[in-house]
């Protein structure tokens, strides 16, 4: 338990994520009835897809789709991985979400099932409760017998009868001691200010002073530090105890490599887990199906997402098959650029390279060009996001070139702009830094001519 502890920790660290090709989205940019809005969130346009992959998000919330797959067909750079991560986002920190490109499962490291075994247990997450001790600056709940506390304090107040009244409250334990020492005044002082069972409040350790910050609903959305288990209790002789539960989250993957290898959780960073032994996964889901039946784990089932499915084989495609009906089976979601292909390890060809039984499974959501308005609005994103300022012209010069090459490949010129302009000590990228690097970088197409051209000069 320790050991998960110090990893859903340490997991939080690696969430904190670098400037990535993705990384300005931030959801799927639906408004509350999940229509699309045209710029949100990171996202611009692809309004049909994102509405479809919101009502996949509703299905999900609603636990209605386990097991189900879909798949993001679509051209290239038409922002299939980017909805896929925007769907990862909409759901939350504590949904898993696995990404897995087609080409990486063919590894010598490991067989191809047991890589798709290890990404489908990293997107199976588990949520286990245990009781720990509550560290000083922590956001609390706290459940008091009022009238007991209260003694002397809440005496006179006219609040006598409701003596067997139990409160429920929050606190910061921060101001624990304060809590400890003040118990009868604090009582007062959340009598005085009418604090309901449910209510959020603040303490001030001088004054003792109760301050009401509004109320806490479910899990405590509205204030995010509040640990949604933790409970203060009251002991027979009028003490505060501290009883906290807390709530871990880790991937049945996770679970895996830590009781497989020696190393124990640090195996998780290097990426070394090696295979893992199939004795070692039935143990640990027996372990897992007894914590749920004790009430001391769930399952949350999260998010796999397969890019270019077509390099995945028929034997993959059968594991899949095999692997969604398993009952604690993640929401599966590939993406290809292919039209109709050859299934990989047969002879014959299918839409998008996928089997026919595998198809039949699938909801599928397409992708479309961008037009050129678009294209530039990405842009303006971008530039925000890798904090590089563009001039007007030099806008609508890149935009012509996403236009004419690819999203992507006018992506990539920001940065290196960005540099040209660094080095000539100016501060705003201007057409010539664009034109600049487009003529030292090569896009698709210009480097296919290139090839043509000088063919002869190349090693065969
Ligand atoms: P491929 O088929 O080549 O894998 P793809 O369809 O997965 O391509 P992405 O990688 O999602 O395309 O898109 C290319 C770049 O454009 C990424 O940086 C992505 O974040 C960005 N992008 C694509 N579509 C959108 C969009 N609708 N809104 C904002 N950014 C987008």
């Amino acid at each position: 338990m320790a050991e998960l502890k110090r990893l859903s920790e340490s997991r939080d660290l690696t969430r904190i994520e670098r400037i990535g090709a993705h990384s300005h989205i931030r959801g799927l940019g639906l408004d509350s009835a999940l229509e699309a809005r045209a710029v949100s969130e990171g996202m611009v346009g692809q309004q049909s897809a994102r509405k479809a992959a919101g009502l996949i998000l509703q299905l999900i919330r609603d636990g209605k789709i386990a097991g189900r797959a879909i798949l993001l067909a679509g051209q290239p750079g038409t922002g299939k991985t980017a909805i896929a991560m925007g769907l990862a986002k909409s759901l939350g920190q504590e949904t898993p979400f696995a990404t897995v490109s087609g080409s990486e499962l063919f590894s010598l490291e490991m067989s191809k099932t047991e890589a798709l075994t290890q990404a489908f247990r990293r997107s199976i997450g588990v949520r286990i409760k245990e009781e720990a001790e509550i560290i000083e600056g922590e956001v609390v709940e706290l459940t008091i017998d009022r009238p007991a506390a209260a003694g002397g304090g809440a005496s006179g107040s006219g609040q006598s009868s409701s003596a067997s009244k139990t409160g429920k409250l929050t606190l910061k334990t921060s101001d624990m001691e304060t809590v400890y020492d003040l118990g009868a005044k604090m009582i007062e002082a959340l009598m005085k200010e009418k604090v309901q069972s449910g209510d959020v409040i603040t303490l001030d350790k001088a004054s003792g002073k109760v301050t009401k910050l509004g109320r806490s609903i479910g899990r405590s959305r509205d204030y995010d530090a509040i640990g949604p288990h933790t409970k203060f209790v009251r002991c027979p002789e009028g003490e505060l105890q501290k009883r906290k539960e807390v709530v871990h989250c880790v991937t049945l993957h996770e679970i895996d490599v830590i009781n497989s290898r020696t190393q124990g959780f640090l195996a998780l960073f290097t990426g070394d887990t090696g295979e893992i032994r199939g004795e070692v996964r039935e143990r640990i889901d027996t372990k897992v199906a007894e914590w749920r039946e004790e009430g001391k784990a769930e399952i949350v089932p999260g998010v796999l997402f397969i890019d270019e499915v077509h390099m995945l084989d028929i034997e993959c495609f059968s594991f899949l098959n095999r692997a969604l009906e398993n009952d604690m089976a993640p929401i599966l979601v590939i993406a290809t650029n292919r039209g109709i292909t050859t299934i990989r390890g047969t002879n014959y060809r299918s839409p998008h390279g996928i089997p026919a039984d595998f198809l039949d499974r699938l909801l599928i959501i397409s992708t479309q060009p961008y037009t050129e308005e678009e294209i530039r609005k990405i842009l303006d994103i971008r530039c925000e996001e890798e904090d590089v300022e563009m001039s007007m012209d030099a806008k609508v010069l890149l935009t012509k070139i996403g236009a004419e090459t690819s999203l992507r490949y006018a992506i990539n010129l920001i940065t290196a702009a960005a540099l040209a302009c660094q080095k000539r000590k100016g501060k705003i990228v201007e057409m010539g830094d664009i034109s600049r690097v487009y003529q030292l970088f090569l896009d698709v197409k210009r480097s296919a001519q290139y090839l043509m051209e000088y063919q002869s000069q190349y090693m065969f």
